[in-house]
């Protein structure tokens, strides 16, 4: 830019010069013509002229004074830091060097409310270990982490940073602080969840095996020759070896559903064919527990995108449960609906004890049953909803449960 001016500047002087010779040459030439003296007179004034003027008389619209190049406007690095931090959905809050709060992010206003500009930190956040780590960063210039937790509004686990903010060019001290604070409640539910599941299903092996360990040793020593103990024996060890097998096909199962998880089932499955043949396998175990299973079916296909095998598991575990804990209403009413533009959905009714309301959100996690010993009487895992719940959220559908106390309950697939 300063580099133009100077350029123009030279033009506008050479232009002037050159006015300048253009009247001493017809000065010259008017001497030399021996013309009027007055004309001579006015050839010299206008050399004098020139002579005063010429060099700055103005070109075009281009300015006489050479100009400087505007600087550019200092920026400022907190704007910056504020609209890079803006979009971010991490909680980010940036202080000054004596821990105050200059800006927070909407993610951190949304997770920590709206804090005071230019309050001290511990306005908001009071935990010792996030304020003495402040501290040190801003003494030092090193970054520091911590893990925190914050209990309200709700549990919530958080590892800290805090660190300076670079100034392009600066070398003086830090100006800035950046406090910023990654989630990590899910991995932690998640951890805790993988760790209960091991205790859980090792807990489940555990009883069967040291229950078949404690027959044989019985039948090796004081049972030995005791014909009738053998017999016995050996029915409730088969039981037990049973309740082995079916929680390992069931362990399998769910992780062989989770390994799919995202691959979305293709087949088109009638419902009204599956839904009668899994009754039909049922009716002994009804029987058994003096139930009746009735079924109300539309006429016609119920077409759902599915994958055969697994809508059959689905089917069976829900109206096997409703004749094993819902056994003393007797009836368990099983509803398949296909309305004009409605989704086709699958319930399965019973009229038992129904399910008190705080355990209905947590049926469909692994090992969670309402009653350990009911389910172990019944000869559940207490896998089967959560078998359940994996394969509907492969299908795209949803599970509803609906119960009342002394009533019964309704659990609907919605597909
Ligand atoms: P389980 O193998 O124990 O049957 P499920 O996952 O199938 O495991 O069911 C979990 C728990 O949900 C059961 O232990 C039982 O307490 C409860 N439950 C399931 N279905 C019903 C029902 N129809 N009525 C009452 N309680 C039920």
């Amino acid at each position: 830019m300063a580099r133009e001016v100077k350029a123009g500047r030279v033009e506008q002087l050479r232009r002037g010069w050159l006015v300048v010779a253009a009247a001493s040459l017809l000065s010259v030439l008017a001497l030399a013509a021996d013309v009027n003296p007055v004309f001579v007179g006015a050839g010299f004034l206008l050399i004098l002229l020139s002579l005063a003027l010429g060099p700055s008389l103005p070109i075009d619209d281009e300015p006489s004074a050479p100009v400087a190049a505007p600087a550019p406007a200092p920026r400022d690095p907190l704007k910056d830091v504020a609209d890079a931090y803006g979009a971010l959905d991490m909680p980010v809050i940036v202080l000054g060097t004596d821990a105050n709060v200059l800006f927070q992010n909407p993610a951190a206003t949304r997770a920590f409310g709206e804090m005071t500009p230019g309050a001290h930190l511990s306005a908001r956040l009071r935990t010792p270990g996030i304020l003495d780590m402040v501290r040190e960063t801003i003494a030092t210039g090193e970054p520091n982490q911590i893990e925190h937790s914050e209990r309200l509004p709700s549990e919530r686990v958080y590892i800290l940073r805090v660190a300076p903010i670079e100034e392009e060019g600066s070398r003086s001290a830090k100006r800035y602080f950046a406090l910023s604070f990654r989630d990590i409640s899910e991995l932690r539910r998640i951890d805790r969840m993988r760790s209960d599941f091991v205790a859980n299903a090792s807990h489940e092996l555990r009883t069967p095996l040291a229950s078949l360990r404690g027959f044989i040793e019985t039948l090796q020593g004081p049972a030995k020759s005791d014909p009738g103990a053998h017999e016995r024996f050996l029915a409730i060890m088969l039981d037990q070896a049973t309740r082995m097998s079916r929680l390992v096909d069931d362990l399998l199962s769910l992780s062989r559903l989770e390994s799919k998880a995202h691959i979305a089932p293709n087949q088109t499955v009638d419902l009204v064919p599956l839904v009668g043949s899994v009754r039909d396998s049922l009716v002994p175990l009804a029987h058994e527990l003096g139930v009746e299973i009735r079924m109300h079916l539309p006429e016609g296909k119920v077409e759902v995108t599915g994958d055969r095998d697994e809508l059959v598991q689905v089917i069976e575990n829900l109206i096997e449960n409703a004749c094993k804990y819902g056994q003393e209403g007797k009836i368990v009413d099983v509803h398949l609906r296909r309305e004009p533009q409605q989704p086709v959905e699958f319930s399965v009714v019973d009229r038992g004890a129904g399910i008190p309301a705080e355990h209905v959100p947590r049926l469909t996690e692994r090992f969670y049953r309402v009653s350990v010993a009911d389910s172990r009487s019944k000869k559940g895992t207490g896998l089967g909803l959560a078998i359940v719940k994996h394969i509907l959220t492969r299908h795209r559908a949803r599970l509803i449960v609906k119960s009342e106390l002394g009533k019964g309950t309704d659990f609907t697939v919605r597909f």
